[in-house]
């Protein structure tokens, strides 16, 4: 798939009058685009919705903007629910998937009327004791141990996974929070991650309809909804195929009409928990090279670094560079791209071949609207950047300052020690 940046080189001049580099950018349009095309996916269910995984893109003006779409929300986390509180999720918007949870955060997602999706059969106990009764809606993630493979390649490693329940704890689950009061079921599983295959969904489906058939069966629990989470991936490099997200959206169908309605379970609601594949395209990261370095490689080094975008240093994760302005140029200079941090990890690209890179030239780094901003973190005391939105319009919207050292300092605001560097 051609890798092309949603923002031209006059937009970047533009944008640098008002919002120096490093920052994240987001494209409005391409994320309402996307967004509509996986509901148009799933049309075929009325009960359909998808539950943005917030950890992605933590971000209040873009999951307002999903929620415009037709999203909810996916938390994992005291904050995230937070976040999402405010931005006016509530109820059944809110999918609570965390694992190892803290029983206060049980009891906040309570409040709130989230859907709860317990990780672990303890959990039970656990949550009982901290609410004191069992919610009418409840859901259990479930892990079928092994391998997951398609065809027979191996796409992750359930079995070495600290999620969800075995087979024998689901079953003995439904039964309890049946015995509990509970009336509504779901069913979660996430089994790979960043698959780029219209087969993954599909083939979780089958194994989770499959199951919920004999879940039903053998604990009259009604099953209400089947959560697919997330694991849908998208190219991060050039030579990879975009999903087909209209394909993976029949795909599911046959399996639904194969499996389900002949058991009597036409009524099943489908839920995913999209991260990826709902943002990760629609972001990218710009950056300024600002020094290049001869010794025995050749390096560019650039205004950010991995605490702008960990997935590089943490996974050799690949994310596509493009120089801006020479797209037409030759790829024939092989460099190192590095930020400056004091850890020889932090390089956005290694030996990549790109046209000849000069100081002040704007990178664009692709793909990084999921998992990019939201794993940021604070070493060598670097600070994180600006959030940017893309608007429709043409316009730009800051939708997140960047930090400020008073940032940095402000968890040592109880000692008045740095009053005066605020
Ligand atoms: C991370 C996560 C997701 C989103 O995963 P993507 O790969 O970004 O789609 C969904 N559900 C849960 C429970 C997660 O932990």
């Amino acid at each position: 798939m051609e890798k092309k940046p949603f923002v031209t080189l006059e937009q970047l001049k533009e944008i640098e009058k008002t919002y120096p580099t490093p920052y994240h950018l987001y494209d409005e349009k391409g994320i309402r685009e996307n967004a509509m095309k996986l509901r148009q996916a799933f049309s075929w269910n009325p009960g359909f919705k998808e539950y943005f995984a917030v950890k992605a893109t933590p971000n209040p003006f873009i999951m307002k903007l999903l929620k415009d779409c037709g999203c909810g929300v996916d938390c994992s986390s005291l904050t995230e629910l937070m976040l999402s509180k405010a931005c006016g999720f509530s109820g059944s918007e809110v999918m609570f998937s965390s694992n190892d949870t803290p029983p206060e955060e049980f009891a906040y997602a309570a409040q709130m009327g989230a859907i709860i999706n317990l990780d672990d059969f303890t959990h039970i106990q656990c949550l009982e004791e901290t609410l004191g009764y069992i919610p009418e809606t409840i859901s259990c993630r479930y892990n079928p141990g092994g391998v997951f493979k398609i065809s027979n390649d191996i796409m992750d490693n359930p079995g070495d996974a600290k999620y969800g329940m075995t087979t024998e704890q689901i079953f003995q689950a439904f039964q309890i929070l049946k015995d509990k009061g509970a009336k509504h079921f779901g069913i979660h599983a996430f089994l790979a991650s960043n698959t780029v295959t219209n087969d993954y969904y599909p083939l979780l489906a089958r194994q989770l309809f499959e199951l919920a058939v004999k879940l039903k069966e053998e604990t009259g629990a009604h099953i209400s909804f089947i959560n697919l989470s997330g694991g849908v991936g998208i190219p991060y490099r050039p030579d990879q195929e975009a999903n087909d997200i209209l394909a993976i959206g029949q795909g599911v169908k046959q399996v639904y009409e194969e499996v389900l309605v002949p058991a009597g379970m036409g009524d099943v609601s489908i839920c995913t928990e999209l991260g990826r594949f709902m943002l990760g395209p629609y972001g990218c990261l710009v950056t300024k090279a600002i020094h290049e370095k001869h010794i025995y490689k050749e390096y560019i080094g650039v205004d950010a670094c991995a605490v702008n975008l960990m997935r590089p240093a943490m996974y050799g994760a690949y994310h596509h560079i493009t120089v801006m302005g020479k797209e037409d140029w030759p790829c024939d200079h092989k460099y190192d791209i590095t930020g400056s941090l004091c850890e020889n990890n932090d390089k956005f690209a290694i030996d990549r071949m790109l046209p000849k890179i000069d100081l002040g030239d704007f990178l664009v780094i692709h793909d990084t609207g999921a998992h990019g901003f939201s794993m940021g973190y604070n070493y060598n005391g670097k600070l994180r950047s600006a959030e940017l939105l893309l608007k429709e319009d043409g316009s730009v919207r800051m939708i997140r300052r960047a930090e400020t050292p008073a940032d940095y300092f402000a968890t040592f605001d109880f000692c008045g020690l740095f009053q005066e560097l605020k």
